[in-house]
């Protein structure tokens, strides 16, 4: 069991990134009042579909040095910060609270996290 926590931590810091993938999308469509759901992610300036590139969270904010592949309108330096910040909340409680409490803690740390960035965006508003 204990060989296994590693990797058990990095599958889960993926698992929180890609959370915060979906917290972005959220903050970003609900204050809207469009669905989370559909359209496939795009580029609000230019409509191009997101590849398997972009959509990766952090990296694919770092390989498109932070804008749209086609029309270079810039993402946000907040998107990334997003992703990160939820990969982080769903790792580290398992290295200091093990993996029983440590997964536990992470689920609601998350979900704390993305209720708060979602209620940030519906409280600005719609920001063009
Ligand atoms: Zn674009």
């Amino acid at each position: 069991m204990q060989v296994l926590i590693p990797f058990v931590i990095v599958y889960l810091l993926l698992v929180g990134l890609f959370l915060g993938s979906f917290i972005n999308l959220a903050a970003d469509r609900i204050p809207r009042g469009e669905s989370v759901v559909r359209p496939a992610s795009h580029c609000r300036a230019c409509g191009r579909l997101l590849n398997l590139v972009d959509l990766l969270p952090v990296a694919g904010y770092l390989i498109r040095g932070g804008r749209c592949a086609s029309c270079r309108t810039p993402i946000g330096w907040a998107a990334p910060v997003i992703e990160a910040t939820a990969g982080l909340l769903v790792a580290l409680p398992l290295v200091w609270l093990g993996l029983l409490w440590g997964a536990l803690a992470g689920v609601g740390l998350v979900a704390l996290w993305g209720a708060a960035v979602v209620a940030y965006a519906v409280r600005r508003g719609v920001r063009e």
